[in-house]
């Protein structure tokens, strides 16, 4: 809170009285501490792999290269670290833009079930790595009013995610369906689940329940902040259900084509 008193004076300097204006900057602090938060964790994040990248290589040019099983493992670490740094940039990119004000999203019809199977195509390796299944349940025909792109930006995280959180030889559940005037699917894993209070947080820009355990499976902690973006733009809805240690289902809902 932050007020400012001025004395009203009227003729002749007569004492009226005191005009007091008080601003609430609640908001105003709390925005301008999410934004330090999130230059701080900007910045921790890409200082990781870089001084990474730059100590093994230090190391490799003052002589380790002449052993060669170290010049491959340290070039694997370069490797992934870059790889790491160049997802992390692509996910920073893609979250500017879809929270700029303003931000618009060119609307089409689109077959949920096209983009389910091409995001399922690109998702299928990881799947394999871990013999995990799908069980689908699809009505074919439903069919949104949305971005093809984006809502298989939204599938391929969700998918992602469905697959890094649980363990090998599980299943994951997908289903699409209509639902009044939504198209929507259901992304539905066996995997580790989420904590009731934490599933709030998911959605905040680096926010992870585990924080190791998503670095290591190459998460940036960026995705579902870019999937609640894109969901509002397409003035859809969001929904998780979870139990810790059963698995978690996201339900995102689209509008119909013709609602
Ligand atoms: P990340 O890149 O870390 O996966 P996301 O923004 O996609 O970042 O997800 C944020 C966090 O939400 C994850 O770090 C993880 O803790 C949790 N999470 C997301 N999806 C799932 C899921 N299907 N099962 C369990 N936890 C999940």
């Amino acid at each position: 809170m932050v007020a400012y008193g001025a004395p009203v004076i009227g003729e002749h300097g007569r004492w009226l009285g005191i005009v007091v204006v008080i601003h609430d900057v609640t908001e105003l602090v709390k925005l301008e501490q999410v934004r330090k938060d999130f230059v701080a964790n900007v910045s921790h994040e890409l200082k990781t792999p870089v001084t990474s990248i730059k100590g093994f290589s230090e190391t490799l040019l003052y002589g380790a290269y002449k052993k060669e099983d170290t010049l491959l493992s340290f070039l694997e670490i370069i490797y992934k670290e870059s790889n790491r740094l160049q997802m992390l940039i692509n996910d920073l990119l893609d979250l500017s833009t879809v929270e700029q004000v303003g931000y618009e999203i060119k609307l089409n019809k689109v077959k949920l079930y096209d983009v389910l199977i091409q995001s399922i195509e690109m998702t299928n390796h990881l799947l394999e790595e871990k013999n995990m299944e799908l069980t689908l349940s699809l009505d074919e025909k439903v069919e949104v009013l949305g971005d093809s792109d984006r809502i298989m930006q939204i599938m391929m995280n969700l998918l992602t995610n469905a697959i890094t959180y649980s363990s090998e030889d599980t299943f994951i559940t997908i289903t699409i369906g209509k639902d009044h005037k939504y198209g929507y699917f259901t992304i539905k894993d066996q995997g580790i689940g989420i904590k009731t209070e934490e599933i709030d947080r998911i959605f905040e820009r680096f926010y992870r329940v585990d924080r190791a355990r998503s670095r290591n499976s190459g998460g940036t902690g960026l995705g579902l902040a870019i999937v609640k973006h894109i969901v509002e733009a397409h003035h859809g809805l969001i929904k998780v259900e979870s139990e810790v240690g059963k698995g978690t289902a996201f339900t995102v809902y689209i509008p119909l084509m013709n609602s």
